[in-house]
């Protein structure tokens, strides 16, 4: 078990806080939120220091400035690749053209607009830093006093951060006394602020963090059964260190979306034109037959609903899975597959849940993906969603509040699942 602020003292002290201020802003302004959910997830972490009278010292990433590094601009590979096929007598202009866009694109990425409406939200001054090491952060953070909040500047705006350069974790470690991680979200990356940092502090978990390792922490080591994942998505590959972590651990594996396809191939099923990874196939067989020798219960959709192309409105109908023609292709499961999943998610305790079971961004294909979360929402078991597609869907679909977690980390999710240690959690303190 990890510390949480909880296990330890932070009135008077002074708080490193990494937070998830990734938010996505309005492309033409940079300046305003176009959705705050992950500003609104760090507030119980943030509340709770300010509460205790801790002094705030917040920090996050945001977007990949990867252009501007410890204010010197330098353009991307593929910039400077685009500049030099051109003719030798317009790079000098280009070159200064792409290098004032540059400036301006990474001002887009200042941490300003979200220290601004966490102000609002907190009812409180938000002190923001002009810079994250500079000479006006440590003036800011030195001059900091118990239940005040300040916000450092875009971490990326140092290309040290991302490789967990020492030196630069130490300067970030020297503002603070406590260090708290609170972003699920890059716990996966080794990086100053996410690790590094950890070397200099005692180091604990903030409230967002703590629920994430107690949900999907608790399914794998410990589940109630039956223990149900349901895996969708395009690829077989990029789930397979899922599938071969959770094999060990369910009841039941469903496969759903473009990856069941390789299944049915395996089991010597016609596919069409649907997705496939041929080089999977024999992988897919072995997955198949691992469960089988284990007693995991296996299951693929029954039928499926196709299309004559990869569009919205493209014609469609219902099929056997396995039976799918030529110059069609798979777009979601179909009816009786719904109804085949449901049953099994009312009969799970826990189930887990990572990729749609369509291509749920057309709405002609997504009631497959619908009916997996509607089913989800009204069982009564311990149900966890996965970050991403699956995530963004069962919130769209207004069924956020009766899902137990709901992970904020795509790919730290996934990574959690596989079973991998997290840089980010295996820093923290122990209890
Ligand atoms: P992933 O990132 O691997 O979870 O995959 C998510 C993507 O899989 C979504 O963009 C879906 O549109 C896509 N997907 C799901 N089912 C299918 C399918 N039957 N054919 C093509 N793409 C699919």
């Amino acid at each position: 078990m990890k510390k949480t602020i909880e296990d330890v003292n932070v009135q008077g002290k002074k708080v490193l806080v990494r937070v998830d201020f990734n938010v996505p802003m309005d492309k033409e302004t940079g300046t305003k939120i176009t959705d705050e959910n992950r500003i609104l997830g760090a507030l119980p972490t943030i509340k709770y220091l300010v509460d205790h009278k801790a002094a705030v010292i917040l920090c996050s990433h945001m977007g990949k400035p990867h252009n501007v590094f410890n204010d010197t601009l330098k353009l991307n590979k593929k910039e400077k690749a685009k500049i030099d096929a051109l003719p030798a007598q317009e790079q000098e202009a280009a070159t200064a053209a792409a290098l004032e866009k540059a400036k301006k694109d990474v001002k887009k990425l200042s941490l300003a607009p979200v220290a601004a409406r966490l102000s609002e939200l907190l009812g409180q001054e938000v002190i923001m830093a002009k810079d994250v090491i500079g000479p006006d952060a440590q003036a800011k953070a030195a001059a900091l006093q118990p239940g005040q909040v300040m916000v450092l500047e875009n971490l990326r705006f140092h290309a040290e951060e991302e490789k967990n350069d020492p030196a630069f974790a130490k300067a970030l470690a020297g503002y603070a006394e406590l260090y708290v991680n609170d972003a699920f979200g890059t716990a996966h990356r080794a990086h100053a602020s996410t690790a590094g940092v950890a070397d200099y502090l005692p180091a604990v978990s903030g409230y967002l963090i703590e629920k994430e390792l107690k949900f999907m922490g608790g399914a794998l080591e410990n589940p109630q059964r039956p223990f149900v994942a349901i895996l969708g998505g395009a690829k077989v590959s990029s789930k397979i260190g899922v599938i071969t972590n959770l094999i060990d651990k369910v009841d039941a594996l469903v496969i759903g979306g473009g990856m069941a396809y390789t299944f049915a191939k395996a089991q010597g099923g016609s596919v069409g034109d649907s997705l496939l990874e041929e080089d999977k196939i024999e992988l897919s067989r072995e997955i198949m037959e691992k469960a089988q020798a284990k007693g995991v219960k296996f299951l693929l959709p029954i039928d499926t609903v196709i299309a004559d192309d990869f569009s919205n409105d493209a014609n469609s109908k219902v099929v056997p899975t396995g039976e799918i023609p030529a110059g069609w292709q798979g777009m979601d499961i179909g009816p009786e597959t719904q109804k085949l999943f449901a049953e099994t998610i009312k009969g799970a305790k826990t189930v887990v849940w990572n990729g749609p079971m369509g291509v749920f961004e057309f709405p002609n294909f997504a009631k497959g993906t619908i009916a997996v979360a509607e089913a989800l929402a009204q069982a009564d078991c311990i149900s966890i969603v996965g970050g991403g597609d699956s995530a963004a869907a069962v919130t769209q679909l207004g069924f956020a509040d009766k899902i137990s977690h709901i992970s904020t980390g795509g790919g730290a999710s996934l990574e959690f699942l596989e079973g991998k240690t997290l840089p980010g959690v295996a820093a923290l303190n122990d209890k």
